[in-house]
């Protein structure tokens, strides 16, 4: 989507771990985070004009007026700093329209080498821009999520993290935050990791606060996980279905769920076959347009074409509703949000 206005009234990002180069609108009841910065928004049909009053926009396709959208407001919590005078943006943003959302540790192993690194990541840009910092504390997190929940009505956490060289993979730094943000604030909260060694991480992780888990594939076949995701593919899917099913046994079925990027080189077919047989395992495939963000390797990639992504998230949908599997019906997380994805709305739309 194009702006004329700049980047307009709202909330807006760029860089870093998750949803990017985006801006936060919310359009009939549902908040989407609909790239605005990356290289095709530029050409897209779709075009927004920012009313007088400066709280909403019409939305245009084409020089035609479709809708009206609005924005969620910048959060009371952004006004606020630690004592030691970090600014609590830096710590914590906020996704959608209810979600708190930080990356707990914002560097990565694999990140900056281009034998390891994901091609789609953004990771290091915010640290590079400064606008957060290298390593959150339990103490800090805690009291952001705190001033989210009592001032912005934040109703879910979710704690994300770059990859250490540990066998955890963050699961250690995760554990103790997730602890301390729910003694301050009661929230429920997703963790988000790679799969660590000892699968009994997960039971930690649950123990300290943790209800619902996100271990991410991002694509689906050796084939694409090889070349977009050299490092992180040296973890093969196998392996992730083993933490699935001991991940499934700690959780509960449809607490468990998975990233998967549509556009990245897997096929409609493909994804939907790994879609089928996730939810069979009791796993929620979060199924998200690839989104090429500006200053990663594959910034100049093209998006995925709309009608691929329609016939793939309507796909992953039917599955969905086959098995009764819900994003309502997760305690915490991406797929409850569903604001990186139209697949919420798609269930929605089938119920
Ligand atoms: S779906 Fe996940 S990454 Fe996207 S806005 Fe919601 S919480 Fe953030």
């Amino acid at each position: 989507m194009r702006w004329e206005d700049d980047r307009g009234p709202g909330l807006s990002r760029a860089g870093g771990a998750g949803p990017s180069d985006h801006k936060a609108i919310t359009l009939d009841h549902q908040t989407v985070m609909v790239p605005i910065l990356t290289l095709p928004s530029a050409v897209s049909h779709y075009t927004a004009r920012v009313s007088a009053h400066g709280n909403g926009a019409t939305l245009l396709r084409a020089g035609e007026p479709i809708a009206d959208i609005t924005f969620p407001k910048q959060p009371r919590f952004y006004g606020l700093q630690t004592e030691d005078g970090v600014p609590y943006w830096k710590l914590a943003t906020l996704h959608g329209s209810d979600v708190l959302a930080t990356t707990v540790l914002q560097t990565c192993t694999r990140y900056g080498n281009r034998e390891t690194a994901c091609q789609f990541c953004a990771i290091g840009q915010s640290l590079a821009a400064k606008s957060t910092v290298p390593e959150k504390t339990p103490a800090q997190l805690a009291e952001v999520a705190r001033a989210a929940a009592e001032l912005d009505g934040v109703k879910h956490v979710v704690l994300t993290t770059g990859t250490p060289r540990t066998p955890d993979r963050g699961a250690a730094l995760l554990a103790e935050c997730a602890r301390a943000i729910k003694a301050a604030s009661g929230l429920p909260i997703q963790a988000q990791c790679e799969p660590p060694e000892d699968f009994a991480w997960f039971r930690r992780l649950q123990e300290a606060g943790v209800d619902s888990l996100g271990l991410h594939l991002e694509a689906v076949t050796e084939r694409v996980r090889r070349r977009i995701m050299p490092g992180k593919a040296e973890v093969p899917v196998s392996v992730y279905f083993d933490a699935f099913a001991e991940a499934v046994r700690v959780f509960g079925r449809g607490q468990v769920s998975t990233y998967i990027l549509a556009g990245l080189g897997d096929t409609r077919e493909e994804i939907l076959e790994m879609s089928e047989r996730l939810v069979k395992a009791g796993v929620y495939p979060f199924v998200v347009p690839f989104v090429p963000i500006s200053g990663t390797a594959l910034e100049h990639e093209p998006p995925p074409d709309a009608l691929f992504l329609r016939d793939t998230l309507d796909g992953v949908a039917a599955i969905l509703a086959d098995h009764e599997l819900k994003s309502a019906d997760i305690k915490a997380g991406c797929g409850r949000c569903g604001a990186c994805s139209t697949l919420k709305a798609r269930e929605v739309g089938r119920a």
